[in-house]
């Protein structure tokens, strides 16, 4: 009997694939990507079919059959992407696949169909509200339902005052309503593309525009290298129109939607089609419905987070990355791709043109751009009357300074807030203050599950920890020495705002971090207060260097740059110049033009210097220089080997085993450590790495693809977390 095998990836951490047989009575080809529900061990998992074969060398009686073969296969293109991604991340098949893949098809047992939506009929939709008069509930339903032409669901009908049901049950049997799934409702709202007004472009722009243009039709991969406020999103704009009349897709990648409302509206009123937007409020089944529609060509424009890219496309146009250069694109945990890199990879394997767009290109891009590898596109004028903005250092040393303010900044504040224009200050640490000292010992609060200080909370009086969660109560004395002079050093957003409500008591003003912006909506609301002015001075972390345009700010103070000016992380000077630049172009946006104070004890610093005076290229330059002489990426390959245990030892001798075993590698590859992370405890966990290093990543990964696998053979593979991470974007 030559019995049929399908080779499945199931979710699970194995760099494997696990053969099953057909299940009975089956006898249609099995494509590639199908669904398959299968027995493993004890549990029923969703896996993927990779492929058919006629033998295997599990023997016969020990081979299965899948369970149930599940409709909504995996596309083949996607398929093979996730396949060569994972590959190249070195993570097993099975789990790249499940993190591709919406949430409802992936769960066993919630094989739930979409949920309904109410819509009006024809005949619905002619009614007069005001007709109803003895039925006001009815009257009321039918008001909303022909608000919400594309229907309501149970939870949009929830949030009315009354119980809907029976309403809703009355104009069904009127006939004004019918129930639709999701999935019908919204194929409904297909329109034509109907484009509103647009700006004409200016010279650069229609220059950018029409080399992307006359590659539609293959792959090339574009950097446009753009000052904030010149023009991109213009630009792309016009690009996905020209999508669009080809009847094709574009998808466009966003470091954090709740940070973009204002790219996503843009594309909202430009364009009459329906738009997938991928962001974290949607629930199980309006992602899949977003996942199937692109699959079926039913959304033309899809913008999304990281993962968007994974997402199906039927007919693939053009890809889109804003803010190529944003740490967000790589994912920190399991599954640590690259968007930004891997949407390289898809474009190529798609033969569409990518478009990478940045004020503060990555060092990685830019090399390729010089290297012709990307081709690059420039935009240097702001569009429209704005001005650039003016930076100037403060050399703060010596200087009298309150609560992290100088004089010279408390000034000019003083006069924009008289001249009615915003200040946003810009300050990369939350909470009231970092550090609790006692004046008489020296002891600092610690964290006691991680190699870190507890940050002190005003509003809610607590010491908290930034790393892992910890919150405990401000002693009342020092425990080592039993003072009771406990003060805090630092200052942090809390504190900020706390000051200038006292030195500016009629200022509006709006603190925004992670702290103030948890709730549901009030990052929304904050933003509003923002834009339209109503805020005076705007406090914020680096949530506010993304993507926002304040048309009223007219001053920005950067209050202390020095931390990051000293950091190990070969990286560090990259970013920080990135978020200067970025903060800085959040200022005159509009017709007012912009003033930049950055305070700073080391205005002498090189890397200050080269930004200020001779701009980011000329940073980015002498960075790259460095970083060439180094031997750093964008011209070597990293990968790092993290292990972390909760027993200190184990991290270590797990992680020298691994040394052993990549030795043979050498001289192909370079290794250092194992040594301790730099917050060697983290949570109560110690960790400790082994960092790989290539000439190049083919080099990196020949040696990764024949030793990654076997990691789990090593004698403590089972007694350490370990996870590799190829192209680290931190070294934490
Ligand atoms: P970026 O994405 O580079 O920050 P935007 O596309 O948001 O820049 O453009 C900045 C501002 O200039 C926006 O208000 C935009 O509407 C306007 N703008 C862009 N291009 C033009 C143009 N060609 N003519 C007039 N205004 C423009
Ligand atoms: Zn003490
Ligand atoms: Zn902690």
């Amino acid at each position: 009997m030559s019995a049929k095998i399908l080779k499945i990836a199931v979710p699970v951490p194995l760099y494997k694939c696990f053969d099953y047989l057909v299940p009975d009575g089956h006898n249609k080809t099995i494509i590639a990507g199908t669904r398959a529900l299968v027995q493993f061990g004890k549990r029923q998992l969703i896996g993927i079919v990779i492929s058919e074969e006629s033998s295997s060398e599990v023997p016969a009686n020990k081979l299965r059959a899948v369970k149930q073969l599940l409709d909504e296969p995996l596309p083949s293109e996607l398929l093979n992407f996730l396949q060569w991604a994972a590959s190249y991340y070195q993570y097993p098949l099975g789990e790249a696949l499940n993190h591709a893949l919406p949430a409802l098809l992936r769960q066993v047992e919630q094989k739930q169909a979409l949920a309904s939506v109410w819509q009006l009929t024809e005949t619905g939709t002619q009614q007069n509200a005001d007709d109803l008069t003895r039925a006001p509930r009815q009257a009321e339903l039918l008001r909303q339902l022909q608000q919400h032409k594309k229907g309501m669901d149970k939870a949009q009908l929830d949030k009315l005052d009354f119980n809907w049901r029976d309403s809703l049950r009355a104009l069904e049997k009127k006939d004004w309503v019918k129930r639709l799934s999701q999935r019908e409702a919204s194929a409904l709202i297909q329109a034509t593309p109907l484009l509103s007004e647009k700006p004409l472009l200016n010279d650069e722009q229609k220059h950018c525009v029409d080399k992307v243009s006359a590659s539609l039709d293959q792959f090339q991969a574009f950097l446009l290298e753009g000052i904030t406020g010149s023009g991109k999103t213009e630009v792309y704009l016009h690009l996905v129109e020209q999508v669009l009349l080809k009847q094709e897709q574009s998808l466009i990648l966003v470091p954090e939607i709740n940070l973009t409302p204002q790219l996503i509206s843009r594309f909202e009123e430009r364009f009459s089609v329906p738009i997938a937007v991928l962001h974290s409020g949607l629930n199980h089944s309006q992602r899949l419905l977003a996942w199937q529609q692109a699959r079926d060509n039913q959304v033309q424009i899809i913008i999304g987070t990281r993962s968007a890219l994974f997402t199906p496309l039927a007919k693939p146009g053009l890809i889109i990355i804003d803010e190529e250069h944003d740490g967000s694109y790589k994912q920190q945990d399991n599954f640590r791709y690259h968007a930004r890199d891997l949407a390289l990879v898809r474009a190529k394997r798609l033969n569409i043109p990518l478009l990478m767009g940045s004020a503060t290109p990555s060092l990685e891009s830019l090399l390729n751009s010089q290297q012709g590898r990307y081709e690059l596109l420039k935009l240097t004028q702001r569009a429209g009357k704005a001005n650039p903005p003016k930076l100037q250092l403060i050399d703060v040393r010596r200087k009298p300074m309150q609560e992290g303010l100088s004089d010279y900044l408390v000034d000019l504040i003083k006069q924009t807030l008289a001249q009615k224009s915003q200040v946003l200050l810009f300050l990369n640490r939350r909470g009231y203050a970092p550090a609790l000292l006692c004046h008489d010992c020296g002891w600092v609060m610690p964290c006691l599950r991680c190699d870190a200080k507890l940050t002190y909370h005003h509003h809610k009086q607590l010491m908290r920890c930034h790393h892992c969660g910890h919150e405990t109560r401000p002693p009342k004395q020092c425990p080592e020495c039993s003072c009771e002079e406990l003060i805090n050093i630092g200052i942090g957003t809390e504190r900020l705002e706390k000051y200038l409500n006292s030195i500016f008591p009629d200022a509006n003003i709006s603190r925004i971090d992670s702290d103030t912006t948890s709730r549901k909506g009030s990052l929304d609301k904050k933003l509003a207060e923002a834009h339209s002015g109503e805020a005076d001075i705007l406090i914020g972390t680096q949530m506010l260097a993304k993507g926002h345009d304040f048309p009223h700010v007219t001053l920005v103070g950067i209050l202390d740059v020095d931390s990051s000016l000293f950091s190990s992380d070969f990286r560090a000077p990259e970013f920080m110049a990135q978020q200067l630049i970025q903060v800085a172009g959040r200022a005159g946006r509009a017709e007012k033009p912009g003033q930049v104070i950055i305070q700073t004890h080391h205005p002498e610093h090189p890397l200050l210097q080269t930004l200020l005076h001779k701009g980011y290229n000329a940073f980015a330059q002498s960075a790259l220089t460095e970083r060439e002489e180094a031997a750093f990426p964008p011209y070597s390959a990293l990968a790092l080997l993290r292990a972390e245990a909760t027993q200190a030892y184990l991290p270590t001798k797990f992680l020298e085993q691994a040394f052993e075993r990549l030795s043979p590698c050498q001289p192909n590859i370079e290794l250092f450590g194992p040594f301790p992370s730099p917050m060697e405890r983290r949570a109560g966990r110690y960790r400790h790495q082994l960092l790989i290093q290539a000439s190049s990543r083919a080099a990196l990964q020949q040696c990764m693809n024949k030793i990654i696998p076997e990691l789990n053979t090593l004698p403590d593979a089972n007694k350490v977390r370990w996870s590799i991470d190829i192209d680290p974007q931190s070294m934490f």
